[in-house]
């Protein structure tokens, strides 16, 4: 049964003088009583219908993650989904859109410390009578700090070429993708070998971020490994590995050395890694914040910082998205915040259903998405019943009965395999038809040989 749980509040790092002890203090009382707050020290009440968003596990500040699921909060069962809540509120309210506003990460030197002796400060710097002419531009002011300047507005990108040779190839046709999983192990060869098995029939290989949050050879080293074998990485970053000193830095770097695509996630988090595990399980900035961090280090050639870059870098940025993660309309608009903040292509999670598909993309259709994002729609061949079963509890991935009743059958004469392959032909005949769909994106996990013949059955060899 979900219930709601009572957290700690943050307690400030640092000396703190009397004035923000009293006040922190009664601060701390009132608001965790009342909205559930845990003194992030950066409020953000009035743009989140007053639910306090830090409830999250994660601590995401812009949204769901893709593993929210018929409300509840996958990381711990037992919590309704913060994020789904406020999305509900929203909705019922007719206030949505306002969701849209990408919100800044947290100041840590705000952490734990009083909200509202910040507004008092700002009050008494713009003057009262300025504060009462009109109150929503100071807590404009202090919601958007001018390192931030968060919006909701779309923003293309400056870059009118493209800057990738994945982004030319979904602006002329349909394109395949393809993860890889990178080794535990230092050795080359093996992925070599994966690399080369699938490069002639993919345009770009995602080389996976510690998936399920177990330690593996990082993307950022892998995507250079597959730029030596001739073919084009997606770089990918999760949220729940980085902070946004190393964020900087790793794309920047990235992109010196010719890495150009880059998917921004939240990541899995790391309840589902193996133990131990880390304790801190709030993330520095989240997906969305990571896209409009990197957008405006392409677009403004600016560091969060303020410095400039003299030579900015190029970008194509990509996200994950969920079709399947809580209500279809909640979802779209998330994505359209994606969109928004700087994603110009998204990889979906596993699709087992193309008409809960159809759905979802009718929602973006509405939010008039599909001539601003390039969409592939992540497939994965089933290997067994096991398997299909198995993905069915993965958070945002949804496995139909009729599906599994055709694994079933199949694996009863012992053709599980070749079944699950049909499967996926199938749907790619399917998808290939839909409108506002760019491609696919393969997650063989761990069956990379399966690639070139689902790529030459499809006619999709390029
Ligand atoms: S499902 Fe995701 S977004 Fe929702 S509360 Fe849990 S971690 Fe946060």
């Amino acid at each position: 049964m979900a219930r709601k749980r009572w957290q700690y509040p943050y307690l400030p790092y640092g000396k703190v003088d009397l004035l923000g002890k009293v006040v922190g203090a009664i601060e701390r009382i009132v608001k965790s009583a009342m909205f559930g707050c845990m003194m992030c020290g950066n409020c953000l009440l009035q743009k989140t219908e007053f639910i306090c968003p830090m409830r999250c596990p994660k601590g995401l500040r812009n949204g769901p993650c893709g593993g929210s699921s018929k409300g509840r909060c996958y990381v711990d069962e037992t919590r309704l989904c913060v994020w789904h809540l406020i999305y509900e509120k929203s909705f019922t309210n007719q206030e949505e859109e306002k969701l849209l506003e990408v919100l800044p990460p947290i100041d840590g030197e705000k952490r734990g410390r009083s909200a509202w002796l910040d507004l008092f400060c700002k009050i008494e710097e713009t003057g009262f009578r300025k504060f009462l002419s009109d109150p929503g531009k100071i807590f404009q002011s202090l919601h958007q700090p001018d390192w931030w300047r968060g919006d909701a507005e779309y923003h293309s990108s400056v870059c009118v070429e493209s800057v990738s040779n994945l982004e030319k190839e979904l602006r002329s046709g349909f394109v395949v993708t393809c993860e890889i999983n990178p080794p535990i192990s230092c050795s080359e060869e093996k992925l070599k070998g994966l690399i080369d098995s699938v490069r002639p029939y993919v345009s770009a290989i995602n080389l996976v971020s510690n998936p399920s949050a177990n330690t593996r050879i990082s993307s950022w080293a892998t995507s250079l490994i597959a730029m030596e074998q001739g073919v084009e990485p997606i770089l990918q970053i999760a949220s729940r590995d980085i902070n946004r000193i190393n964020l900087q830095s790793l794309a920047t770097g990235a992109n010196m050395h010719g890495i150009k695509n880059i998917l921004c996630l939240t990541g899995d988090s790391s309840s589902e890694g193996l133990k131990p595990r880390i304790s801190r399980t709030e993330v520095d900035i989240d997906a969305i914040q990571i896209l409009w961090i990197l957008r405006r280090m392409r677009d403004e050639g600016k560091y969060l910082d303020g410095r400039e870059i003299k030579f900015p870098p190029k970008f194509f940025l990509g996200a994950a998205a969920s079709p399947f993660s809580s209500n279809p309309k909640f979802q779209a608009l998330r994505e359209e915040k994606k969109v928004n903040a700087g994603a110009q292509f998204f990889q979906t999670n596993l699709v087992f259903d193309l008409d809960g598909l159809e759905i979802w993309l009718n929602e973006l259709s509405k939010r008039n998405l599909f001539k601003k994002v390039f969409i592939l729609v992540g497939i994965a061949p089933l290997k067994s019943l096991k398997m299909a079963q198995n993905l069915n509890n993965v958070p945002g991935v949804f496995v139909p009965e009729e599906i599994i009743k055709r694994m079933e059958r199949a694996s009863e004469k012992n053709g599980a395999q070749e079944e699950g392959v049909q499967i996926a032909l199938e749907f790619i005949d399917r998808i290939k038809l839909i409108d506002g769909i760019n491609g696919i994106h393969l997650m063989p996990i761990f069956w990379e040989e399966v690639v070139s013949r689902i790529v030459r059955e499809a006619g999709l060899l390029r």
